[in-house]
């Protein structure tokens, strides 16, 4: 499989929204690897994991044809991972020219969010439902993939997502804290390919292990995939989903994250697996 991070910031991006922080302040002379879009993925030209605000600008960056697109994983229904509006220029009638129905997989949440905001039904905007609350292998096209929930907030029925496709399995993990047991019992022996992990606080909040990860804590997520026996030595880790309330610049993460074999995300890096 071959991933693309179309994103690999938090809520605000960074340089954040609004903000004089002085890491937002350093990001934005910076450039480079220091701006970062909201989170979001492709998957193999045809898989896309997240639909945030950032997304329309970041086909363009990439190439991304749209028309090729099968499937869509939501992770959540946060403003930072899914922009309902997008997907009403499903509709056809003066919106778009389209005829294809797409898989989406996501909580039952979220389609309701779709629903409200958009105010049309699925078949209208041509969305194909694979409605799931996680712990279920479902089929799409030659993919299966199985929700896992997180622990992130409250309402949001926020997941993690295996995905499984020529005996390669990719773990997307952001938006979460540490796992509810059961979650861990899911993982059980799967050998993953490759593992993206959140570190949403970063060095500022090493610690924090509810709702989102610092940085102590993405290393104790990994050891505990290393423990249930999903981590090879030819498993790529990588982080993700970074805050500028992280209090870290690009190559701060690097040198935090060398050491421990964990390579820090940025915005475009495409990773073959
Ligand atoms: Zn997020
Ligand atoms: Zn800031
Ligand atoms: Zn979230």
């Amino acid at each position: 499989m071959k991933l693309r991070f179309l994103g690999t910031a938090a809520a605000e991006g960074i340089p954040a929204l609004w903000c004089s922080c002085e890491y937002c302040r350093k990001a934005f002379e910076l450039g480079g690897k220091d701006f970062r879009h909201r989170t979001g993925y492709l998957l193999d030209n045809d898989t896309i994991i997240d639909f945030g605000p950032d997304f329309f600008s970041q086909s363009l960056t990439y190439g991304i044809d749209l028309t090729q697109i099968k499937r869509v994983l939501i992770t959540h229904l946060h403003e930072d991972h899914l922009s309902p509006v997008e997907f009403l220029f499903r509709k056809g009638n003066g919106f778009s020219q389209t005829e294809n129905f797409i898989d989406m997989i996501s909580s039952p949440e979220t389609f309701r969010h779709i629903l409200k905001v958009t105010g049309e039904d699925l078949e209208t905007l041509k969305i194909n439902p694979l409605r799931t609350y996680g712990g279920e292998w479902i089929g799409s096209g030659d993919m299966q993939i199985m929700g896992i929930p997180a622990d992130h907030a409250a309402g949001a029925w926020a997941m993690i997502y295996l995905i499984k496709r020529d005996n390669k399995i990719l773990l997307i993990a952001h938006d979460t804290g540490d796992l509810p047991e059961n979650s861990w019992d899911m993982l059980k022996g799967i050998k993953l390919s490759a593992a993206v992990l959140e570190c949403t606080c970063g060095l500022a909040s090493p610690d924090l292990r509810r709702g989102h990860l610092g940085f102590n804590e993405t290393l104790r997520f990994r050891d505990r995939l290393a423990e249930l026996g999903c981590i090879t030595e030819n498993t790529g880790i990588f982080a993700t989903h970074f805050s500028h309330n992280a209090h870290a610049l690009h190559n701060d993460l690097v040198n935090a994250f060398a050491p421990h074999k964990i390579e820090t995300a940025y915005d475009g890096l495409e990773i073959t697996f």
